[in-house]
């Protein structure tokens, strides 16, 4: 099929002819070949969105009827996920028993949760709220809709940001990261096959300063939607504001992964190594801050220092593989660079803090790290590092603990590690950040609203909020009393009757 994008139903190549190699962060090898779209092939997506949304079938569907095509796509991909999820370890870097066990099929329950979710939408009782008319409030799709997603997740991201908006009615131009577009491209042909109308559903591949700037400033976009980071989110919203569209942002995170003193500890040290190492500590919601009560430190980082030597590094192609590359050499450079800085503030390397080796110069690893003795102002502690850096940082009592957890730019998701019931919901309820877990950290459903407070972002993939940031009240009111002058009327022109 060569290197297409999916616009207005069909597989077409960038309108310049030109094309981008996909690599393995492993090896460096060709994973695949994709187009490079540019503005004019953003604006062609865009149109087909808009022509779909004003005049098509998708959006005057009835959700009966979109859910049948979100239940066959869902059908399709999980007869394709062995398939999709070996594409996304060999792109992403991402182990295959992560691909393969959880992010693909929890994308695909996604899916199948949104099919049934739209058709719970509901409108409010009509009312006789004037006493002479009844209104009515519908809720409809805002239109079309510009969908920017990150390389973390690449499908699973895709689907958070499509399902939502496609399920009640929107049209969407989907824009994957330049690093991670093959699986999302996958995505669009399971939904084209399962019968998805012409123009519902685009994906064009590229630049973000390009076609994510095109699709963030056309003002046939009704609504940008960006996971990304939150200097991205700051440049869509300024952009998008010239046409005054809606944002939904999914940004940046700084989880805190607070442990009291009578946490169980042999648990929190557990939830940091799977919390903070997940996905090569490229979430955006990884336990990168442990913040431990100073009386349990020393116990804690001894105890976590065992178990996350004990890591398995490698080929993420492999069951046995724990932790892969990162997404990209250039990647890679950054996180190393944080470490670097980490260690010029003070902090000290107890594990890793270097790259690690691949069979060749192109491969992207960075050794599981640990850093003790940072202090809560520290570069590596305020900002997102996204990689498989943890920083141990301690505290004296509560009130120190909630404002360290909470003193940074960021609100997107954080734990709690406590066997008393009062401190688990005094934290929870301090914190500033839009996922709170108690005794565990990661854990999401489908059910599950999942956004951000502060900068963040604002919004939510997932649960039924997601649908609702898809959508708009409108309310219609019908006259009941037939009178050609109104009782009302005089207020503006005319005495009372
Ligand atoms: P990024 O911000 O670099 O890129 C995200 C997307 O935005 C890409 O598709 C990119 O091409 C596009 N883009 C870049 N510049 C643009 C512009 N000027 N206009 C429009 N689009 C543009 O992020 P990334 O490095 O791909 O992903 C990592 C980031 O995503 C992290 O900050 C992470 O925390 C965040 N993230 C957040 C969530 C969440 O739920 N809050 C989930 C996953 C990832």
């Amino acid at each position: 099929m060569g290197a297409t994008m999916f616009v207005d139903g069909a597989w077409v190549p960038a309108r310049g002819g030109a094309t981008q190699r996909v690599l393995s962060p492993y090896d460096g090898a060709t994973v695949g070949e994709a187009a490079k779209g540019d503005r004019e092939d953003a604006r062609a997506a865009i149109d087909a969105a808009r022509r779909a949304f004003d005049a098509g079938p998708w959006p005057r569907l009835a959700p009966r009827a979109r859910a049948e095509v979100f239940l066959k796509a869902a059908r399709l991909l999980s007869e394709r996920a062995g398939a999709i999820a070996e594409l996304e370890s060999r792109n992403q870097g991402k182990t295959i028993k992560q691909a393969a066990d959880a992010d693909i099929p929890f994308a695909i329950d996604n899916l199948v949760f949104y099919a049934g979710a739209c058709r719970t939408l509901d409108a409010k009782s009509p009312g006789e709220f004037t006493g002479d008319g009844t209104t009515i409030f519908r809720r409809e799709p805002v239109g079309v809709v510009a969908s920017i997603t990150p390389w973390n997740y690449p499908f699973m991201m895709a689907v958070w940001k499509i399902g939502p908006a496609l399920a009640v009615g929107n049209t969407v131009v989907l824009k994957p990261a330049s690093w991670t577009p093959l699986t999302t491209l996958e995505l669009a042909r399971a939904f084209h096959d399962a019968g998805l109308l012409p123009g519902a559903l685009n994906v064009v591949t590229g630049p973000g300063e390009v076609v994510g700037d095109e699709l963030t400033r056309n003002p046939k976009v009704d609504l940008v939607s960006l996971t990304g980071d939150t200097a991205t989110g700051r440049r869509v919203m300024e952009a998008a504001s010239h046409t005054v569209k809606r944002v939904q942002l999914e940004l940046g995170g700084k989880a805190p992964f607070l442990v009291f003193a009578d946490a169980d500890l042999a648990a929190a040290v557990e939830g940091a190594i799977v919390g903070g190492y997940v996905n090569g500590g490229q979430d955006c919601t990884a336990a990168t801050r442990l913040i431990v009560h100073e009386s349990v430190r020393e116990r804690f980082l001894e105890r976590l220092l065992e178990r996350a030597a004990t890591i398995r590094t490698g080929d993420p192609l492999r069951r046995t593989t724990d932790l892969g590359p990162l997404v990209h050499p250039t990647h890679q450079r950054r996180v190393l660079e944080f470490i670097d800085k980490g260690v010029d503030e003070g902090a000290k390397v107890e594990l890793g803090g270097k790259a690690g080796v691949g069979p060749t110069a192109a491969s992207a690893f960075v050794v599981p790290t640990v850093l003790s003795g940072v202090a809560p102002d520290m570069v590596v502690a305020q900002q997102e590092i996204f990689g498989p850096v943890l920083d141990v940082l301690e505290f004296h009592d509560f009130d120190e603990a909630v404002a360290i957890a909470n003193g940074v730019d960021y609100g997107l998701a954080g734990s709690v590690w406590t066997r008393d019931v009062r401190t688990a919901i005094r934290a929870a309820n301090a914190l500033r950040f839009g996922d709170v877990w108690v005794n565990d950290h990661l854990p999401l459903g489908s059910e599950t609203p999942h956004g951000g407070m502060k900068q963040s972002g604002f919004g939510k993939d997932l649960g039924t909020d997601s649908l609702a940031d898809y959508t708009i009240v409108k309310n219609v009111y019908i006259d009941l009393t037939g009178q050609a002058r109104k009782a009302w009327h005089y207020t503006t022109y005319g005495d009372p009757a």
